[in-house]
């Protein structure tokens, strides 16, 4: 079968059958889509031979690019002992040895780990455990805090503490009981981010007194609000948020799945508040992009409620059948040890600063509307100029080799950590080309 035959009957047989996430299934086939045949580096390959700069590191998750032979040799390694035991009464080296590793790279106080799957299951983890801990201290808090413009993930808890009406607005009548305060990140006419992060905090501040007692937690992406459209927020956010939760006995929980490891050009985002939270959930880049794991990090005080006899009914009766597979945890111990090795979290503060410096030049331009990032994670808010704009953009950098993927009509440059600089200065010109293309 010729190279476009063959494409032409995997795409029919996709859309006979296959049904995509966040996907509008009936322009899905208009789109043109693309058979994903191989990887090397910072490229794949459509199975019609054609090459692609993973722009968004698939998915926001690749760390070193693709087919890294240090993580194809873990994984490798480790198929040849075991595949997969559960955990739940059984234990292995690979989790035994992550969780070293990352408790090496937390911030301080954080020295326990829960495993899950994918970003949403560490959340769903996370809140839970809020919950659970304050319920065992003998508090009745059945309240959630979080912010709008949120994304922590699409299983129910999750969704309960989004703020994306787009996304989240259908399920409301089936969610938490939760109270939402207004984004740090989305600016008056005129107000500058610290002013913005001041005003947010007085409502959070008016909205815990009045609950008073009743919040477990409030959830947060740290500097971030990345699905939302890369919102970002000054650090005198967070700090007050951490003093707020304090103040009235609430945990915080710092949903680090897409700002985690090394994301931000820190390893975690709270690190450049300097703020320490109760739960840390991180996901994506932990397996260097590789496979699904998640985890949520959390301190002696949130895991000591949890402690009893067995008869107590004080376990966290939460897990799943895949809970730390082992060749998730050996391709995330290779990839953070790689990390060590390479300092990648001080490449991906250069790769952010590089983006910012190329990036420039698209300020002044009259079809962008304003460009965020903190470290590598960067959107460009482009004028919209008709339905999907954003999308259009994408397109358009998809036909000089570039894939990117929007949020709405925010474009959005997330480029594997490891990025070398041509590959990054090809990324940039060629969206900021397409920008200039569609956006007139
Ligand atoms: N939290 C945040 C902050 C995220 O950005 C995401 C995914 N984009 C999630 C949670 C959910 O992760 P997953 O898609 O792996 O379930």
């Amino acid at each position: 079968m010729s190279p476009s035959d063959r494409t032409n009957d995997l795409v029919a047989r996709d859309l006979a059958h296959v049904w995509h996430p966040f996907t509008q299934q009936s322009v899905w086939g208009d789109d043109d889509p693309i058979v994903v045949d191989r990887a090397e580096g910072m490229y794949f390959w459509g199975s019609d031979g054609t090459r692609y700069l993973d722009g968004v590191s698939s998915l926001w998750v690749n760390v070193h690019g693709h087919r890294v032979p240090e993580i194809d040799a873990a994984v490798r390694a480790q198929l040849d002992r075991v595949a997969h035991t559960t955990f739940l009464g059984l234990t292995h080296e690979p989790a035994i040895e992550l969780t070293e590793r990352l408790l090496g790279t937390a911030p301080p106080g954080l020295t326990r780990v829960f495993y899950a799957g994918d970003g949403s299951s560490a959340v769903e983890a996370a809140i839970k455990m809020a919950f659970q801990a304050a319920a065992q201290r003998g508090e009745h808090r059945p309240r959630f805090v979080h912010v709008r413009e949120g994304y922590h993930g699409d299983t129910l808890g999750a969704v309960s503490v989004g703020g994306i009406d787009l996304f989240h607005a259908t399920y409301r009548p089936i969610l938490l009981d939760t109270r939402m305060v207004s984004s740090p990140g989305v600016l008056q006419p005129g107000q500058t981010r610290v002013e913005r992060a001041a005003e947010v905090l007085v409502e959070l501040a008016e909205l815990l007194a009045a609950e008073d007692g009743l919040v477990c937690a409030v959830v947060v992406e740290p500097m971030v609000q990345a699905a939302g459209g890369m919102l970002t927020h000054d650090v005198s956010f967070l700090r007050g948020v951490r003093a707020l939760c304090d103040q009235h006995g609430a945990a915080l929980v710092a949903d680090e799945v897409a700002t985690g490891i090394g994301r931000t050009g820190r390893m975690w985002a709270v690190e450049h508040a300097g703020v320490v939270p109760d739960l840390l959930t991180c996901g994506k880049g932990l397996t260097g992009g590789y496979l699904p794991l998640s985890a949520v990090l959390t301190t002696e005080a949130v895991y000591a409620a949890f402690l009893g006899s067995p008869a107590s009914g004080r376990t966290f009766f939460h897990g799943h059948s895949y809970t730390a597979n082992p060749l998730c945890c050996a391709a995330a111990v290779a990839n953070l040890d790689l990390m060590a090795q390479h300092s990648t979290v001080a490449r991906a503060e250069r790769v952010g600063e590089l983006i910012g410096e190329w990036t420039a030049p698209l300020a002044g331009y009259d079809g962008v509307r304003e460009i965020r990032r903190v470290g590598t994670m960067t959107g460009i808010e482009v004028a919209s100029v008709g339905e999907r704009t954003g999308f259009a953009v994408c397109q358009e950098a998809r036909r000089h080799g570039v894939w990117v993927r929007p949020l709405g009509d925010v474009v959005v440059l997330m480029p594997p950590l490891a990025i070398g600089d041509d590959d990054l200065r090809q990324l940039v010109d060629v969206v900021s080309d397409a920008i200039r293309t569609v956006v007139r």
